[in-house]
This record gives C-alpha cells, structure tokens and sequence, in this order.
C-alpha cells in the first residue's frame, strides 16, 4: 500500500515554513486526539499518521532526507518505519504541541490529568556471533537472556504523590496569566504506581532477575554491527509499564576458507602443477555446502572463476551474490633429482615457454571483470 506524502498529511505546502508545519499538525493533533475522540480507531490512527509526518518534517535533517528521497529515505533496517510511534511516543516527544489546548487555564484536564503515562523498561543488549553459513541461509537462535522481570506477589498501588498520572502540575501566575508545566514525578518516576508489597528476593522497584530464552529469527544477508530489535524483551518496567526491548548487535565469524566482501564471497583455491597442467576436479566449501568444480586442463594462474548465486543473499532483496574462485596454480618448492632433471629438461622446450594469449587477461581486466 502506498504510503500517504507526509505534506498531504499536514495539508501543507512543500514550501511550508516550521512554523506552518508545526501550527497544521497542532491542528489535526487537536482534531484527532484520543481524548476528543474516544474509542475511535480511525481518529487514532490520523492522530499517529500526523505526529509521523511531523516527526520527520520538523526535523531538518529528517526533511531534508524526506524531500531527497521520500518514504524510502527511512526505509530498511534502524530507520524510522511507517507506523512504528505508539501513543506514549507521541505523548514524550509532542506533548508540548497540546499546551494551551488540552492544559493551561482549563484546569487539570486532558491528556496530562487524564492518560496514564506509561514508564518504560531499560533496553538489553546482547551481541549475536553468526558464522558464515548462518548469515547465509538465516538462522533462528536461542539465546539466554537475564531480564529484569516483576517479582510473583508483587502489588503495586496508585502513587498518592501524583493520583496515579505520573506527573506533577505546578501552576504559576505569570504576566500572561496562570500557566502550568507537567513534570514526571519523583514517586513513583512517572509510572503513576508505586510498590504496595514485594517479596523478600524482590529489589526495591519489585523486580528478580530471571534467565530467560529467548528466540530470535535472524534474517539472511545481515552484516556485521547490524542491530536487529526483539520488541519488549528488554527489561521489565514498574507497575503496567511496557517493558524495553532486546537490542541485538550482529557479528560475524571469521570463516576458514570464505572471504566476505558485500553479499560476493572469494575463495583462494590452490591448484598443484600437474592438476593445473592435466585439469581435474576438486571440491570446495561454500555457504550452502560443497561444491564440485572442474579444473580446465592449463589453467592460468590468477584465474577467477565465478560461481553465480553461490554468495550471500542480499538482505533488502531477492539477489543472491556469487561465489568467485581465484585459481592459484601451486609451484613445489623442493624436488628430488630425477623430477629435477624432467624439468630441466622441459627448459627449452617449446610447451613451458609463456605465450599469453588474448583470452589470458591481465591482472587488471580480472580486477576490472570482477567488479562488473
Ligand atoms: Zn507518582
């Protein structure tokens, strides 16, 4: 489905100012808002779409990618997908917009007297070693993770400090009349609840520690230092507060034989001299299992063969890389005298003298070919 144009959603001009931006999405902010519209999918729904599009477009640096490259410039892995800000994300990062409207002079109303905030858990990290062959083919693992969880028999109970919705108003007379700020409170740190009963193995915030394991679905093609994100495996949070997440850093193994570059991998393959001279046949690893390939009878050293679909997948797509085999023909370093004396005799004759032909390419149209 495509994805609406963040200026549509304001209804604004491409050409629109901050100041535009910021007074149309207070606008449909006000329209759509949870509190005016309660129960109502579809008013929620513009409600995120339009704090989406604000997101972006009242950050200069996230507009100025929007405007080069439209949706896809927040596309793929650690950007910024559609629909991905849940309300409390909205509420942390805007709330401000709603000033005026839904706080000050009315009283406590709106959403700051109303919505219970909800405190997040701490993110984990762990980092994930993958060996070639997993990064290949996408892997599921199973990993033991040591979460912060709400301790059995745990009760919480409504924060006396702020009534439960996590932050305390103070008001002040100004010049410009009775103003009020909202700030997280220091009870209950904004969860709005506080511990009424713990057990004994519990800490202070009613929390054990618990190994727990955790399934993770890697996908193929990743890369070393990508990061993939387990929603709400992280640590618990106070109360019904949601829990963080599990950040899960890439890393990938050395391999043996296979060398990485992008989704091609190389392979350095060692060819004795009279295999090189006579062809043969040889088997050789790849991610997907072993391979049988035919030497040619003289082959060239330095020669590259490449094995189409033997690479990576690409991760943002159907494309697999290729497998590219570099021919190095082996020279014995020690002979014993009668395999000396074959050899000098083939000094001079007219099979061992080089006569590169025009198939043979050099060094450097190899290099050029393989980028190709
Ligand atoms: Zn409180």
């Amino acid at each position: 489905m495509a994805k609406q144009d963040y200026y549509e959603v304001l209804g604004v001009g491409k050409n629109a100012s901050a100041a535009e931006i910021k007074k149309a999405y207070r606008k449909m902010a006000i329209k759509y808002h949870p509190d005016k519209n309660p129960d109502d999918k579809s008013a929620e729904e513009k409600f995120k779409v339009a704090a989406e599009a604000y997101e972006v477009l009242s950050n200069a640096d996230k507009k100025a990618r929007y405007d080069q490259f439209g949706h896809q410039a927040f596309e793929g892995a650690g950007g910024f997908g559609g629909g991905s800000m849940n309300m409390d994300d909205i509420f942390s990062q805007f709330g401000d917009i709603f000033g005026s409207a839904f706080g000050g002079g009315g009283g406590f109303g709106g959403f700051g007297g109303q919505r219970q905030r909800s405190v997040r858990g701490s993110n984990l990290r762990i980092r994930v070693k993958l060996s070639l062959e997993e990064i290949a083919n996408g892997v599921e693992k199973k990993i033991k993770v040591k979460r912060k969880k709400q301790a059995k028999g745990v009760t919480y109970k409504t924060c006396g400090t702020c009534n439960g919705t996590g932050q305390v108003m103070r008001v002040t007379n100004t010049i410009l009349g009775r103003m009020q700020t909202a700030s997280p409170c220091n009870a209950c740190g904004g969860s709005g609840q506080i511990i009424d009963h713990r057990p004994a193995n519990a800490d202070a915030n009613g929390f054990v520690v618990e190994e727990e394991t955790v399934s993770i679905k890697i996908p193929a093609g990743v890369e070393d230092g990508m990061q993939l994100k387990v929603s709400g495996k992280g640590n618990a949070a106070p109360g019904n507060g949601i829990s963080g997440d599990l950040l899960v850093a890439i890393s990938e193994e050395t391999h043996p034989k296979l060398q990485r570059e992008g989704d091609n991998l190389h392979y350095d393959l060692y060819v004795s001299l009279p295999d090189a001279i006579l062809g043969s046949s040889v088997e050789i690893d790849t991610v997907t299992g072993k391979v049988r390939l035919k030497i040619e009878a003289g082959v060239q050293s330095g020669k590259i063969l490449r094995l189409r679909g033997k690479g990576i997948p690409n991760i943002n797509g159907y494309n697999k890389g290729d497998l590219l085999v570099h021919i190095n023909v082996w020279t014995p370093k020690t002979l014993n005298k009668e395999q000396k004396s074959f050899f000098e005799k083939m000094r001079e004759n007219e099979h061992f003298v080089p006569k590169p032909e025009q198939s043979d390419k050099s060094f450097f149209e190899k290099v050029k070919d393989m980028f190709s």
